[in-house]
């Protein structure tokens, strides 16, 4: 399926879509896309029905992350419409702009075409009843986030962070962009990940690699929900790698903590 510019922006977007959730954060490689694919699959284990949109246009990584690197998305025609099925994998749909264009053209891909290839994800995915449609946006701010609120109701977004100095301070940058009055998108809270480490053979240490509480304590002054801390822990990056996030296993010490995330943000 080849992206094409997108004309047909009259027709209500996603009305059986309840919650449009952007997940985002300053800065890159805090683990958002790991946050957003585990909570994906947390909230599918809970029952909902759950949509995701990897729109980090410059390092699309859910498809890896879903061991779903060669699968392509099929299309076909539903009432003389194009539409693009999704992939569906631990009970998520998911679409990734990383189906469409290698790692090495996305680069050179200026910011309209890699809006409109949003917005297509978003209007041309089969996508039926979704409780969540989670979107995985590249970090710090773009015309990707503008685009998003632009075509459709943005509910909220999530911002995800590691408890360090320098990420913090791309958050608040990133914080005030949803809130700003061009935006106006709610921001539902904060995710603290990798919040500690503990080693496998000393499970009651914690070690506070980034700093401890750096997001809780940013969340307390910017009078926003701390969503959740996520651990460092040696089997979400497996998990990652392997195509078989962790929240899979909700029973585990590990995918609890995402089963958890998913309660906070429901
Ligand atoms: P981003 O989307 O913010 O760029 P990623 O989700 O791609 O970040 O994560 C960056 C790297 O860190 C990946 O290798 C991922 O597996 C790893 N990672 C993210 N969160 C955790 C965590 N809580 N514990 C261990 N590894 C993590």
């Amino acid at each position: 399926i080849a992206v094409k510019f997108l004309h047909d922006m009259e027709r209500p977007i996603l009305p059986q879509v309840k919650n449009i959730v952007a997940v985002a954060s300053g800065k890159g490689g805090v683990g958002k896309s790991t946050v957003a694919v585990n909570l994906a699959v947390a909230l599918a284990n809970s029952g909902a029905k759950v949509g995701l949109i990897d729109a980090d246009i410059f390092g699309p990584s859910i498809p890896k992350m879903f061991g779903a690197e060669d699968i392509r998305p099929t299309g076909e025609k539903v009432d003389g419409r194009e539409v693009i099925n999704p992939v569906e994998k631990f009970g998520v749909k998911f679409l990734s702009v990383g189906f469409f264009v290698d790692a090495e053209s996305a680069i050179i891909w200026r910011g309209p075409m890699a809006s409109n290839a949003l917005k297509q994800l978003i209007s041309e995915g089969n996508w039926g009843e979704l409780d969540y449609l989670l979107i995985d946006l590249p970090p710090g701010t773009s015309d990707i986030h503008l685009t998003l609120v632009q075509s459709v109701p943005v509910t909220g977004a999530i911002i995800v962070t590691t408890p360090q100095d320098v990420a913090l301070a791309d958050v608040i940058r990133g914080t005030s962009m949803f809130q700003s009055k061009s935006i106006d998108v709610p921001v539902l809270g904060l995710v603290e990940n990798m919040a500690w480490f503990t080693p496998a053979e000393l499970p009651e240490n914690k070690y506070y690699i980034f700093g401890k509480d750096g997001g809780k304590i940013l969340a307390d002054k910017l009078g926003l929900k701390l969503l959740g801390q996520i651990p460092i822990v040696q089997s979400i990056r497996e998990g990652g790698d392997a195509g078989t996030p962790v929240a899979a296993n909700g029973e585990t010490v590990t995918g609890m903590a995402f089963t958890e995330l998913a309660k906070s943000v429901k």
